[in-house]
Parts: structure tokens; sequence; C-alpha cells
């Protein structure tokens, strides 16, 4: 079998594997990125299901390294949809002729560091093996889909398909009855493309969503304009914030000093503003106090209650258990307008779990639901999933996976003690898992990686691994400002939780994109200290 010697494997061609790819180049490296997707794009290549869009604006939603780049792409929507994006990202691999180091339909199923010969041997399913100095993780941390789900549900005979792995040439549901089981993110954006258009509609529910309206509008001239206008402040101001949008958790001083009109003005002109800066933006108390928590998940309760005319259903729609924000807030358009049609259907999964599976649909409380098509969209075993499918063996033949099923550890999300020159790129424990708008945080971290590297040339160096002190030091600090919010009390992908038997802890880090970024540029300006460079 013939193996091909490389500076660095890029494993991923999404956002972050693009960015990487180019860094390095640029750099002078022998680089191969890699994805087993027949096309580029990553997590917009595979999620190409029935309104799957954006839910950051889209001006904030790129590259910033080239201002050309910047300059030439024009977006259509404040929130663009997922065809959209696939071509920014085509766009920005012609514009830097990135195809030569792209190889496509390679799904990369071992690596193995070679501590003799320093350097990782990599293998794909398809037979092809690299060395490579470099091995730089950019699998995307909501990439590998749970499924199967059901035991039992190969009985249906009819067609099932998971949103992650939507076919690529698309599916004609009209006149089809359909169910769709999960209602997070992904669930909301297809019922409420899918409502008007199948003949019937049913939404398996077990827990109910705060969404918050999306205020999407189509971008005109002035608009462009505006956007390019922010171009050299912003590409710096995004890191600054606390989620790397163009908004920022506001000084308004403290929550539970100010009058509660006061407060219900706040949210009142985040909610207008009809973005994930509700999700936050209010006001910072909102994701630790109890009380001030309260009074936000009330507001947004009240919002949804005004949306849908049967109290009954208003009722099972409505999150009671969980704070406002504490799983992931997602942006709808009509989704709850969905449930005022007589053609959709809200089947509450929570108070009786799905029983089973026949040839014709699906069995609840003892009675079957007739489908034709059955979509999953249940998310992913989120931060550690997709890499932790690949069978990754570091110093001694330790296995990532194995690591991670026992306890998810990482140095700032980049490293994992044991793994020398193995860098990932939203791996656990960085705020690119969660909460950041990806393309700022990915972005930070490429650069981060590149400098590593090659600081790491500079000095005559080939070798880069964190410390054990360095990880146990991030683990605390990140598991402390965890704890101190009210993040860790609500089951859903932020813990783990929807992965059994995963360790709980939760994925991302949650100090915020700007304090995270400044810890890296601190480890950066002392040499990459806490990290051992041989
Ligand atoms: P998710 O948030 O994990 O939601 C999965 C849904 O499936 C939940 O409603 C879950 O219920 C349900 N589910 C899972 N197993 C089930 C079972 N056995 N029986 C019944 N229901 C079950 O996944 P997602 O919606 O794919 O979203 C994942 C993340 O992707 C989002 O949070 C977001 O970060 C990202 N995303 C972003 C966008 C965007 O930017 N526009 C769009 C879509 C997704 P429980 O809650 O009870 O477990």
């Amino acid at each position: 079998m013939s193996v091909t010697k490389t500076d660095a494997l890029v494993i991923g061609a999404g956002v972050a594997g693009l960015y990487q790819l180019h860094r390095l180049r640029q750099a002078g490296y022998a680089v191969t990125c890699i994805d087993a997707a027949p096309d580029i794009g990553g997590t917009w290549h595979w999620n190409c299901y029935p309104g799957a869009r954006l839910d950051s604006p889209s001006y904030t939603y790129q590259y910033w390294f080239s201002e050309d780049i910047y300059n030439e792409w024009e977006w259509s929507e404040r929130f663009a949809t997922q065809p959209e994006i696939k071509r920014y990202f085509k766009f920005v691999a012609d514009k830097l002729d990135l195809w030569p180091n792209i190889a496509l339909n390679t799904r990369i199923k071992s690596a193995i560091w070679d501590a003799t010969a320093g350097e990782w041997r990599v293998a794909s399913e398809c037979g092809r093996e690299w060395r490579a100095r470099y091995l730089i993780s950019c699998v995307g941390m909501l990439s590998a889909p749970k499924t199967p789900l059901f035991p039992e549900q190969d009985r249906f005979a009819g067609t099932v398909l998971h949103t992650a792995r939507w076919p690529q040439e698309g599916i004609d549901l009209r006149g089809k009855r359909v169910g769709v089981v999960g209602v997070g993110a992904t669930g909301i954006q297809v019922i409420q493309t899918l409502a008007s258009e199948v003949e019937d509609l049913y939404v398996f529910q077990r827990t109910p969503q705060y969404a918050v309206n999306m205020n999407n509008y189509p971008l005109t001239q002035k608009d462009h304009d505006f956007w390019r206008s922010q171009y050299p402040t912003m590409r710096h101001s995004l890191h600054t914030t606390f989620g790397g949008f163009e908004w920022n958790i506001p000084e308004v001083g403290v929550a539970a000093e100010m009058t509660p009109e006061e407060r219900l003005r706040i949210l009142e002109d985040c909610w207008q503003d009809g973005s994930l800066k509700m999700w936050v933006g209010t006001y910072p108390e909102v994701l630790a106090d109890e009380a001030i928590n309260d009074e936000a998940s009330e507001f947004v309760r009240a919002k949804i209650r005004a949306r849908i005319d049967d109290p009954a259903i208003a009722d099972k729609l409505i999150p009671k258990h969980y704070g406002f924000g504490t799983y992931r807030v997602p942006l709808e358009t009509n989704y709850y307008d969905a449930f005022n049609r007589n053609n959709v259907h809200l089947v509450d999964v929570k108070a009786h779990p799905i029983e089973g599976f026949t040839a014709d649909g699906l069995m609840v409380d003892g009675q079957e639901y007739a489908l034709d098509v059955l979509i999953f969209a249940t998310g992913f075993d989120a931060g550690t999933g997709a890499l932790s499918r690949v069978d990754v063996r570091g110093i001694a033949g330790q296995s990532l996976s194995e690591l991670w099923r026992r306890d998810i550890r990482s140095t700032l999300g980049l490293q994992v003690h044991g793994f020398p020159n193995l860098f990932t790129v939203a791996g656990p424990l960085a705020p690119s898992t969660a909460f950041c708008n990806m393309t700022t945080c990915l972005q930070q971290q490429v650069d981060w990686i590149t400098d590593a590297i090659l600081y790491m040339r500079e000095q005559g160096k080939s070798q880069m691994e964190a410390s054990a002190e360095k990880e146990e030091e991030w683990i605390q600090h990140h598991d402390e400002i965890a704890e101190s919010t009210l993040l860790m009390k609500t089951n859903s992908w932020y813990t783990g939780a929807n992965i059994e038997g995963k360790p709980r802890r939760l994925l991302s880090y949650v100090g915020g994109v700007g304090v995270y970024k400044e810890i890296c540029e601190e480890i950066r300006a002392n040499h990459f200290a806490g990290f051992n460079i041989t």
C-alpha cells in the first residue's frame, strides 16, 4: 500500500478545515485536507434538510483574514440558507485554489502516533495511508449524528431520514404523512418548513424549547454597505465579546438591582432584535441567577403562548422544567404557527416515550401513528463524537475515545495530554463547542494552532504536547465557571446528557470568547508555556 508523506493532515473540509489548510499551505507546509463527504462545507454539506439556515447573522459568519473575500461576497438574507452558505465555501475554495490539497470521499478510520518517527500514521477506510508530523482535527463539534436511536426502527417499512444525512438531491414530501422526532434547533427548522408542504405532520416532542422569533429579511445595498464598513473593526471586536457575535453582554449594571420594568424593557428590546442576542445579550445574570432566569423564562413563555390558538397545545409547547438559555436557544419563523394548522399534530413522547415500530409507523401510548416518512432530528454526539469515531491512539497506544468515554479532558480544547502534535479545532472545553458564533472561534483556534506550529519551526523543534499540569489547570478553571452557571442543571447536548453513558461535563467553555482568546494570547506570548515543546 502506498504511503503519502506530508507535513500536516487536516481532517474535515468545513469552516475550520478549509482555513487551516489555507494557513499552513501559505506558511509553506505540505498539507492535505481530508473529508468523508463528497463535497466541502462540513456541517453545511451534510445538513441540507428543508429549512436549514444560519442563526448567526450572515455577515458575522464568515472568514475575516481577507478583506477582498469579505468584500466580494454578498449575502442575500440576514440569516442565510444552507445552499447559500455552501456556495460561499465553494467561492472561498475557488478563490484560494484550495482544491488540489483536498481529498474528498475519504473517511479516516485510524490515526496512530509513531513515537519513534515523531509522526502520525493515518489510514482511511478506502485503504489510503499518510504519515504526517501534525494532525489537525477539524471534524466539527456537531457532526456525529446520534443514530440509530431505536433498536427496532428497521421494522418501519417507510422512508427513514436523519437531518444530518439528508439526501443531497432532496426528497419530495408533498402529500406524504411525515413524522419528525426531535424539536431542537434542527427539528424546529424542519417542522416550520414542512408544515405547509406535507399532508400530515406528526411532531414527536420530548422536551419543548424556548424558541425565539427570528427577524430575518433580505439584505439591501444599504445593508451590504453597512456591514462592509464594519469590517476593519468587527474582525477584531467579534473576538472580544462573550459569544463571538456583533453584540456583547451589556454592561447595564446588576440586573437584580434594576426594576422589573427596566428588565422587561431590555428583554423586549432583545426580543425585537430577533436573534441570539436574546440568549444572553439581555443581562449576564440570566445564565447564573435563578430568579432573573425565571423572569426571562416567563417572558419567553408568554411570547410562545400568544402564538398558539389552542391552550392545551400551548401548554405542551411551553417549557416548564428548565430555564431559558440553558438548552441551546433555537430561532424560529413560523414554528409555533405550524401548530395552529389542522395537519400538524403534536405527540408528547415525554409522558409516553416511543414504544416501538411497526411496518406502517411508530407506537406511542398504545396508538399507532401511520407514516410514509420518519425524520430523525435527534441531534449529535457533540464535541467528542466525531473524533471518537476514529481510532486515535497517542503515547503508549492510549485511545482518545476510551479516554473521553471515562472523562472529557482537553487543554483549552486545543490539545489533549498524551497526544503530541494532535491539535483539535472546536474540541471539547473550548467556547467553540457551543458558546460561540462558530466562525469567530474556529478562526481564532486555527490561528493559534498555526502560530504554535510556526513557533516550533522557528525554534527548530517538532513536537508539542499539552502538559498534564496545564490540562488539569484548564479543566479546573473550566469546571469552576461551568458550575457557577445554571447550564449544568439542564439535560441537553451542552452537558453530554443526550448520549447515554457520556461523562457529564459542560462541553464548552463558558468564560466568554474574549476571555478565552486573552488566555490563548497570553500562552502564545509566553512561548506556549504549559505545552511541552521538544
Ligand atoms: P438537539 O438540540 O440535541 O435536539 C435533539 C432533539 O431530539 C431533542 O428534541 C431531543 O429531545 C430529541 N430526541 C433525541 N432522542 C430522542 C428520543 N429517543 N426520543 C424522542 N426525542 C428524542 O439536536 P439538533 O436540533 O440537531 O441541534 C443540535 C445543535 O446544532 C443545536 O443546538 C445548534 O447548536 C446546532 N444547530 C444550529 C442551527 C443553526 O445555526 N441554524 C440549526 C440546527 C442546529 P430531548 O431534548 O428530550 O433530549
